[in-house]
Formats: C-alpha cells, sequence, structure tokens
C-alpha cells in the first residue's frame, strides 16, 4: 500500500521545500539589507556603549538597530508561523486525499482509486520484470448474513473480511474493497511463477471463510473469485481491462458452484456473451409469445391406449435457434420470468387440450418458483375457467425440489387444487431427497419415476431393483404410477413385469406440436371437432364429440 504514495509524496516534499525557502528568502534579505544599511556601522557602538566602554550613539541610529533586531525575531517568528501553517494545510490535504482514496468502513481503497493506483502498480511491477495479478472476489452469502443478521453484522463481515485479505497481501500488494461485498486484490508477482498467486487465492479462500464471530452467532461464508494478469500476448493490459476480464471469470467460479477461483479465459467471455443473449432472448421471447407447448403422449401400458399428454415447452429463437427447456427453463427462473412464461404456456395448452377427447389428461411442469407464490393455486384456477376445461382433467408434476421450500405453503397450495379436483403428481422420483414422510404427508395422486432409472432398465438389475421398490412404495401408499423414458420394447417388457403403469417415451413418438397432435387424434377418432368455423369462435360454439 505504502508503494502507491510515493510519487505523490515526492512531489510534496519538493512543494514544501520551495514553499519555505521563499519565504526564509524574504525574511533573510530584508534582515540583511536592513542591517547593512543601518546596523552595520551602529550595532558595535552601540555595544561598546552599552559595555561602558565608549560614549552613546546617536540614539536614532540605536533606535534603528533595535528596530532592526525585532524585525528580525519577527520575521524569524513569522517564518515559524507559515511553516507550521504550511504543515498543516499538507496534513489536511493528505487527510482529504486519504478520504477520497478509501473505503471507510473497511480501510481499503475504494472503486474509484483502484484504477489509478492498479495501473502504477503495474508500471512499477513491469520496470522491476514483474506482472500484476488482478484478484476480484466476493463474498457468496453475504446477502444472507444482511438480511438475517442485519447490517450490522454485515458490516462486521466486510471489516473481518478486509483485515484478513489484507493480512494475507504480499508486500507491495493492494486491497481494495469495489462496492458492495465485492473486493479485489492487486499484487506484483513473478511471470513465471503464477502458482504463486494460486496459492494466495486459495489461502484468501481458506482465511476469508472462517467464521466471523458476531454476538453468539459464528457468521460463515465462502468467497468466489476470478484471478486475470496484467501481462498478455497483446502486450500490458490496463486496469480497466482486467477489472473487466477478473469479473468474468468470478461470474464462472459462481457458475461452477462457488468457494473457489478461476483464472480469466477467452471462453469464458464467450459464454458470457451467450448467457445475456439468452436472457434478453427469453425475456424478449415471453413478451412475444415464442414459447410453445409439445405433447408427448402418456399410454397405459396394460391397454395400449393414449390416456394424455405431458405438455414440454419448446423455444425456436428467432436467433438462437432451437434451444432446449433444460437450459431456458433454469434461466427463466433466474431471470424471474418462468410464472409468465409458463401461465402463457399453461393457457395455450388448455386451449389445445379442450379440443381433445374429453377422456384425455393434461399434464403441467410447474417450477418451484411459482409454488412459492401464494396465489398460484388461485391463478392456476381462473385460468381452468377462462378456458372452460374441467379441472379433473389437469395434472400438475411437481419435483422434489419444491418439497426443500417452504413445506407448509406448498401443502396448503397443492390441498387447495386438489379440493377443485386437480392431480398433482410427484416428478422424477428418485432423482432428489423426498423423504417416506413428506410422501404420505402430501397428497399426491401419482408417482412419476425418474427417467434416468427407465430407460437403461434392461440389463441393469440396479435400476430393476430400484424401480421394483417404488412400485412397492406406490402400492404400500395407494399412489398409482408413471414410467418415463420408455425408448424401447424391451423396456416395456421388463416394466410390465413389475406391474401396471401409464408410460411415455419417444418409443411412442418423440413430443409433437399442437398441430401435429391434433393430427394424430383426428386419425385415433379421439378430437373434438367443430367444422366450418373461424378458429376464434369455437369456445362459443357447442363441441360435437366424435369419438
Ligand atoms: P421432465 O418433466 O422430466 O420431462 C421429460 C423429459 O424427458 C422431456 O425433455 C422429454 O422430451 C424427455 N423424454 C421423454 N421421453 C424420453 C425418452 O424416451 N428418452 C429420453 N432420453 N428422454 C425422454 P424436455 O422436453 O427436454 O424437458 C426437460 C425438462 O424441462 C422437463 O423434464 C421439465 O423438468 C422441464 N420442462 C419442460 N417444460 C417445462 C415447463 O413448461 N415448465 C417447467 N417448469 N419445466 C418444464
Ligand atoms: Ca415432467
Ligand atoms: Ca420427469
Amino acid at each position: 500500500m505504502a508503494d502507491r504514495d510515493k510519487p505523490a509524496d515526492d512531489g510534496g516534499a519538493r512543494l514544501r521545500t520551495a514553499e519555505r525557502d521563499l519565504i526564509a528568502l524574504g525574511i533573510v534579505a530584508a534582515a540583511i539589507i536592513m542591517f547593512v544599511g543601518s546596523g552595520g556601522s551602529a550595532l558595535p557602538a552601540v555595544v561598546r556603549s552599552l559595555l561602558g566602554q565608549g560614549a552613546s550613539p546617536d540614539p536614532l541610529l540605536t533606535n534603528t538597530v533595535l528596530l532592526n533586531i525585532a524585525l528580525v525575531i519577527f520575521g524569524w517568528r513569522r517564518y515559524r508561523e507559515l511553516t507550521s501553517e504550511v504543515t498543516e494545510r499538507r496534513r489536511a490535504e493528505e487527510q482529504a486525499r486519504f478520504l477520497a482514496e478509501t473505503d471507510p468502513l473497511t480501510g481499503c481503497l475504494n472503486r474509484r482509486s483502484v484504477a489509478p493506483a492498479t495501473d502504477s502498480l503495474i508500471e512499477q511491477a513491469s520496470a522491476r520484470g514483474e506482472a500484476a495479478a488482478f484478484i476480484m472476489f466476493d463474498l457468496d452469502n453475504f446477502k444472507q448474513v444482511n438480511d438475517v443478521h442485519g447490517h450490522a453484522a454485515g458490516d462486521l463481515m466486510l471489516q473481518e473480511a478486509a483485515r484478513r485479505i489484507r493480512a494475507c497481501l504480499p508486500e507491495g500488494g493492494l486491497a481494495a474493497r469495489l462496492g458492495g461485498d465485492e473486493f479485489a486484490c492487486v499484487v506484483p508477482f513473478d511471470p513465471r511463477q503464477p502458482h504463486t498467486i494460486d496459492r494466495l487465492a486459495a489461502a484468501l479462500i481458506e482465511e476469508v471463510s472462517r467464521p466471523v464471530k458476531f454476538q453468539s452467532v459464528a457468521l460463515e461464508t465462502t468467497i468466489s473469485a476470478g484471478i486475470t494478469r496484467s501481462d498478455s500476448e497483446d502486450g500490458q493490459l490496463d486496469s480497466q481491462t482486467l477489472l473487466h476480464m477478473a469479473d468474468i471469470a468470478m461470474y464462472h467460479a459462481k457458475k461452477q458452484g462457488r468457494n473457489r477461483y478461476f483464472w480469466f479465459e477467452p471462453s469464458m467471455e464467450s459464454e458470457l456473451r451467450f448467457r445475456s443473449e439468452l436472457e434478453a432472448g427469453i425475456r424478449r421471447g415471453v413478451q412475444q409469445g415464442e414459447f410453445v407447448p409439445y405433447y408427448e403422449k402418456q399410454v397405459d401400458i396394460a391397454t395400449g391406449e393414449i390416456v394424455g399428454f405431458e405438455m414440454l415447452a419448446r423455444w425456436n429463437s428467432p436467433t438462437l435457434g432451437l434451444i432446449s427447456p433444460e437450459i431456458f427453463i433454469p434461466i427463466a427462473e433466474e431471470i424471474g420470468v418462468i410464472a409468465q412464461m409458463s401461465e402463457n404456456l399453461i393457457r395455450q395448452a388448455l386451449n389445445d387440450a379442450r379440443k381433445w377427447n374429453p377422456r384425455l389428461t393434461l399434464s403441467v411442469n410447474i417450477s418451484p418458483i411459482q409454488l412459492r407464490d401464494p396465489w398460484f393455486s388461485q391463478k392456476l384456477l381462473k385460468m381452468l375457467v377462462e378456458a372452460n376445461f374441467p379441472p379433473s382433467r389437469l395434472d400438475i408434476e411437481v419435483t422434489e425440489s419444491c418439497l426443500h421450500e417452504n413445506i407448509g405453503l406448498v401443502r396448503s397450495l397443492i390441498t387447495s387444487l386438489k379440493n377443485q379436483g386437480v392431480k398433482v403428481s410427484l416428478d422424477d422420483f428418485g432423482t432428489g431427497y423426498s423423504s417416506l414422510s413428506q410422501l404420505r404427508t402430501l397428497p399426491f395422486d401419482r408417482i412419476k419415476i425418474d427417467r434416468s432409472f427407465v430407460t437403461s432398465l434392461p440389463g441393469n438389475p440396479d435400476n430393476a431393483t430400484i424401480v421394483q421398490s417404488i412400485v412397492a412404495l406406490g402400492e404400500g401408499l395407494g399412489l398409482p404410477i408413471t414410467a418415463e423414458g420408455v425408448e424401447s420394447e424391451e423396456v416395456l417388457r421388463e416394466l410390465r413385469r413389475f406391474g401396471d403403469f401409464k408410460v411415455q417415451g419417444y418409443f411412442y413418438g418423440l413430443p409433437a406440436p399442437a398441430e401435429r397432435t391434433r393430427h394424430e387424434l383426428a386419425q385415433l377418432d379421439l378430437l373434438l371437432e367443430v367444422t366450418g368455423v373461424p378458429e376464434a369462435d369455437q369456445a362459443t360454439l357447442p363441441l360435437v364429440g366424435n369419438a
């Protein structure tokens, strides 16, 4: 930290000396001129007279000499005063500069001063044949600490983090708080020894994640860090570029599960660009209705008849092409558009399914985020009423991860939907951690065995055992079972050995859009038909069933 003060100190010292010299020169010149002019000849006479060794000199001359002495004394005092004034002003200026450059909470450099300080550190390092590493990181669960324990706890955590960071830093390194819970360190290092920076990053992660004692609680956090270096193939990089790169690497560390560090790599930048394109595309796509429902057949294993469809979201992005729901659903959840997306899809699906034979059911997937909304069941029932769709034909699929959220709210939502006749299935069973007691206390209507167990059933005794146990569990709890991921006749044969199932999977064809599904159902005589009327008017007309 001391290094960055050096150039400013040199300049300040020069200024101080110049000011002092000027004042001293003025006073000394005045005194000498006066002394030479009057006192030079008179002073010996005055002294002799005072010692009684001669006649009194001219009183005017005596007064002039005394005045001259008084002036010299006055000049000397003024010189002292001015010197201390200048020192005082210098100190105030330094204090102001310190405050402007420093974060008052942690004593680290602040965001504004980190760029010039970094650039000057890079210059000094490169003059010595060294490079600088820029490490950027933030505390992974700082917001939670602040929310749960209050701002005093948050402040303490930041101060303690800053203290430990400074303790880890080697000589010549600097620490900055970029804002919020974000910090940066800039450290000179031998470019042939980057592992010294790896060691430093590991030490920072370890030190900062040690618990911080606040009142009677131990506050815990981890950090995610991104690192980059000032020397590159394209020459020396500046502080702005380093900050940008370290930020991207830090984001990558967060995505990889936090509590770790990554050196910046160019591929991360394109990933990030793709990710922000996806986010923007999803927001736009939700507004413009680009998400459409596809339908996957659900079949009764005993009769081979179609009993319903699971709606699966599809996105054919005009700029990015066909994107899997496994990519866009988690992002839609993260950026807060899942509820709107899902409502649009469910509306379309209810409208499509209304035209199918009334004994066919419709299953829809519901995100855990949607179950955090206390109005969710009301919203769903309103959509059912608006679409004039019987609740008993709708089946919502929730995954086990819903059960770890607010279990009280989830239970009341499920109960309220069930009271209206909607069915509720537990999806992807076997992949999460639902406890048997939750299975018993939550009023599910059905269990869906995760496709990973089903697809590889033939020749895999472990999976056969798992499927068999889930079947036994379902029987014990009185819950019917759907097996998804049926890709072959062989799997069907295996499943038949275990019992009665609803099945679905690519064996019965890939999920298809509304129009193709309608076409297939028409061929099977499973469609309600209205002829000769524009689509928009169909809802108001009596539907004629031909099934
Ligand atoms: P999921 O609910 O487990 O849906 C079944 C997934 O398995 C679908 O993938 C389907 O295409 C695929 N699948 C079906 N049969 C087979 C098969 O025989 N073999 C194999 N290997 N796969 C099969 P998809 O459509 O890519 O959906 C992936 C996940 O995205 C879904 O898993 C579901 O969790 C989620 N998802 C899809 N649509 C929605 C939606 O509208 N809302 C929410 N919240 N999630 C959705
Ligand atoms: Ca599902
Ligand atoms: Ca599933």
